[in-house]
């Protein structure tokens, strides 16, 4: 992770490892957006594929 963040993706995912946490920014460059519903209908119907769980040091 580059620690950038990416103004084109904002993010309040705090616990993702890709998460800038002083701004609600990803820092990725590119992310992935996926669904767990057979039929999306809303917006809890999707994810974010690329989310990654901070490691608790
Ligand atoms: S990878 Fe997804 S969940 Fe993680 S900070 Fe970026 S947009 Fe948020």
């Amino acid at each position: 992770m580059n620690g950038q963040k990416n103004c084109s993706i904002q993010c309040t995912i705090k616990e993702c490892a890709h998460n800038m946490q002083s701004e609600n920014y990803c820092t990725l460059d590119v992310i992935s957006i996926g669904t767990h519903e057979p039929n999306p209908t809303k917006a809890e119907c999707t994810d974010c594929k690329s989310f990654v769980m901070k490691s608790s040091y």
